[in-house]
Parts: C-alpha cells; sequence; structure tokens
C-alpha cells in the first residue's frame, strides 16, 4: 500500500516552487501531462502554466515530461513547454522512469515526480525511488477506466487521511 501513498499532496502545480523544492533537496522534476499541467486532451496554451515553468528554469530546475498520452499529443506540448520529455511513456513501468532519470542527469532521490494519478504518477515515481507530489486533476474526464480509477484513489487517499478528491 505505501507504494501508492504519496509524499505531497497539492492542490496545482503552482504550489511547487524553488523554496518547495529546496525544502525537500529537489533539484529536478518528473511531469505528467493531462490533468497535471494541461485538462485532458486540450490544446490551448495556458499562460499561469508557461509562467510557473518559466519560473523553474530560471533557478535552475530540470524539467522532463513523462506522460502516457500519444507522442503526437506529448511532441506538440514539448514544442510549446520548451523543455525534454517522452509520450507513450507507460506509466508506471519502471523503465520510463529510470530512462526519464538518466535525461536529467540526476539520482531518484533528487527529482519529485509530480502527477496527478496513484496508479501511474505515483506508483512508478515510488518504484523509482522519487519524491511523489499528487496534484489535483485540473479537470475530470470522460475515459471509463480513468473514472474507475479515480473511485480507487478517492478510497486510497482516504486511508492516508486525505479527503479532497471529492
Ligand atoms: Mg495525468
Amino acid at each position: 500500500m505505501s507504494l501508492l501513498r504519496p509524499r505531497d499532496v497539492i492542490g496545482h502545480v503552482h504550489d511547487i516552487t524553488p523554496e518547495f523544492l529546496a525544502a525537500r533537496g529537489l533539484r529536478g522534476l518528473l511531469l505528467d501531462l493531462d490533468n497535471t499541467l494541461i485538462p485532458y486532451g486540450s490544446y490551448e496554451e495556458r499562460a499561469d502554466v508557461m509562467a510557473w515553468v518559466a519560473g523553474l528554469r530560471r533557478a535552475g530546475i530540470r524539467l522532463y515530461l513523462l506522460s502516457n498520452a500519444t507522442g503526437k499529443r506529448a511532441r506538440f506540448w514539448l514544442d510549446k513547454l520548451g523543455f525534454e520529455g517522452v509520450g507513450m511513456a507507460g506509466k508506471p513501468n519502471p523503465r520510463a522512469f529510470r530512462q526519464a532519470l538518466a535525461q536529467l542527469g540526476l539520482p531518484p532521490q533528487q527529482v519529485g515526480m509530480v502527477g496527478d494519478q496513484l496508479f501511474t504518477d505515483v506508483l512508478g515515481g515510488n518504484l523509482a525511488g522519487m519524491h511523489t507530489i499528487l496534484v489535483h486533476p485540473l479537470e475530470g474526464n470522460a475515459l471509463p477506466h480513468t473514472r474507475a480509477a479515480r473511485r480507487l484513489e478517492r478510497a486510497v487517499l482516504k486511508r492516508y487521511g486525505h479527503d479532497w478528491r471529492a
């Protein structure tokens, strides 16, 4: 069960500041895309997210996108966001996390995995020995398997004393 437990639970990526990262000894982040940075399936640029990314990069934080979205969708967003990453990552498969950590050139203890799903982002990040940060999903989405996963996530989070994912 503890592999599903996030180290931090936050409302929005904006809660992750250079000070937040320094306090946790983190120098890089692996970032989920859908419902973490961008509403599920959206192609609309968000000025607030771009400003957040720019602020972290100015602070020297290394960023890498680790998304299960199609390669085409991931590429579209990588071009906009201006850092490296991959789509079709197959999270929580540990291989994707190992490859991403190698690209960042940082040990897992110095990297935060930021995502909105327990069974992909948090599980994979914990398996890789990373500091996992669960973010409230930007928007619900209609995929039946995701709705089923959300119900399970709520049950797990409640056990951990987090009741915000109503
Ligand atoms: Mg997501």
